[in-house]
């Protein structure tokens, strides 16, 4: 059976107390709640992920996540963030190739790999970002360019190593702008994608592998996303920042 996973995406927000406490109200809140069976990841920014770690502490399932780390292991690289570092206090996940990323930082695919090799390497499940802006979508080409998006970062990686990526499908037109792909463009997009790692990988291996939706995804909207068959659960970005929102959407299953 594949994981069902919801990850929140901070983005660049929240001063180290907004952190501190959005942390213990999503971590007091699930305590309550029977989400037994669904992995949580919280995504802060570098300078949270400590703090965060230290009050998400044993709580089951739920994980810390990074947002992005370097491509090189070490050395000489100001202001980058290795994935060895991330995962010596027990990060458990990294966000890699966001759309804000491939946009506003220039991150190719060709980086993406790289970056997708130090996660593995250092034991980061690596939430691989995928989408298709709205020209392409409107283009109707929206299905290859996304296939081609994870063929030039993830094709060259082994069987034992694709199973242990998370795919987010995330249509740039849907982020952060209020508006949702309907399920079935999610559904019609996470079985396009399966079946392509499946043409590479074999259906056992594709079956496996959770696919994550994001974009506007909120309390309104989530229970009938999760509820179509290829949808794994969801990248949270806006709504991760409200506390019950975000519980809400983690109880959508
Ligand atoms: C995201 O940034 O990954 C995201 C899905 O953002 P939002 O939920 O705000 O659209």
């Amino acid at each position: 059976m594949r994981s069902k996973i919801v990850a929140g995406n901070w983005k660049m927000n929240l001063n180290f107390d907004e952190g501190q406490k959005l942390t213990s109200e999503i971590v007091n809140m699930l305590k309550d709640e029977h989400v037994k069976d669904v992995t949580v990841v919280l995504n802060p920014p570098f300078v949270h992920l400590y703090p965060v770690k230290k009050l998400i502490g044993d709580a089951p399932n739920l994980f810390l996540g990074s947002q992005n780390c370097s491509d090189k292991a070490s050395g000489a690289y100001t202001g980058e963030v290795s994935a060895g570092m991330l995962a010596s206090f027990g990060a458990k996940f990294v966000i890699l190739g966001h759309s804000e990323r491939r946009e506003y930082f220039k991150e190719s695919n060709e980086l993406l790999t790289a970056k997708t090799r130090q996660a593995l390497d250092n034991g980061l499940t690596p939430i691989f970002c995928c989408g298709e802006p709205l020209e392409i979508r409107e283009s109707g080409t929206h299905e290859t360019y996304v296939k081609e998006q994870l063929t030039e970062s993830l094709f060259g990686f082994s069987s034992d190593e694709i199973s242990k990526i998370v795919i987010a499908y995330e249509p740039i037109w849907a982020i952060g702008t209020g508006r949702t792909a309907s399920s079935d463009q999610a559904q019609d997009m996470h079985a396009a994608l399966r079946n392509h790692l499946a043409s590479k990988y074999g259906s056992n291996i594709a079956e496996g592998i959770s696919i994550l939706y994001g974009g506007s995804c909120n309390p309104s909207n989530a229970k009938e996303i999760f509820s179509k068959p290829d949808v794994d659960g969801g990248l949270i970005g806006g709504a991760s920042l409200k506390s019950r929102d975000f519980v809400e959407i983690v109880k959508s299953f």
